[in-house]
């Protein structure tokens, strides 16, 4: 190959790769320090689930059971029994971290926005097991974060 005497004495690869050191070193940074700096949450942000009360403290969900069949990792366990008042509830409801993929698909399927997965992502497990969230604690998630949660919707819910 024949030796380009322009490339060889000039450098000009040299000269662009210095340029770009020179751009990024005067444009904005993008580094964060985590945790005390944080990036801008989406609304839709996928994180931790909970489960949802109505207003008056009864449960949302219904036990229907169509969150459970849309899972594609098969992570929601269900049982259903009649409530105390007589209408149809869960009485057992578990999600299993593990195995869940953030798709969201469960929320979109509730019929009563009872499972949304909120904001919340800064979360670990210590023991074994603690990869099961039960409906005990799906609800207190729920009754915790339900002002975030609420406004949350209510801001996404014009792209519904
Ligand atoms: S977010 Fe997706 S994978 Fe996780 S529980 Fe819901 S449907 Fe299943
Ligand atoms: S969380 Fe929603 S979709 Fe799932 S069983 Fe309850 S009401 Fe049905």
């Amino acid at each position: 190959m024949a030796v380009n005497p322009f490339k060889t004495f000039l450098l000009p690869e040299l000269l662009r790769g210095l340029m770009v050191t020179a751009r990024t070193f005067v444009s904005n940074k993008y580094t964060l320090n985590y945790p005390e700096e944080k990036t801008p949450q989406s609304p839709r942000f996928r994180g931790l689930h909970a489960l949802r009360r109505y207003a008056n403290g009864q449960e949302r969900c219904i036990a229907c059971k169509l969150c459970e069949a849309v899972c594609p990792a098969v992570c929601i366990t269900i049982d259903s029994d009649v409530g105390p008042d007589g209408t149809r509830r869960t009485s057992r409801y578990d999600i299993d971290l593990f195995k869940c993929i953030y798709c969201g698909f469960c929320e979109e399927a509730c019929p009563v926005d009872a499972i949304v997965l909120t904001r919340i992502h800064e979360y670990h497990m210590e023991k074994r097991g603690e990869n099961i969230m039960s409906k005990d604690m799906l609800l207190a998630v729920g009754d915790r974060y339900e002002a975030m949660i609420a406004a949350d919707r209510a801001a996404d819910a014009p792209f519904r």
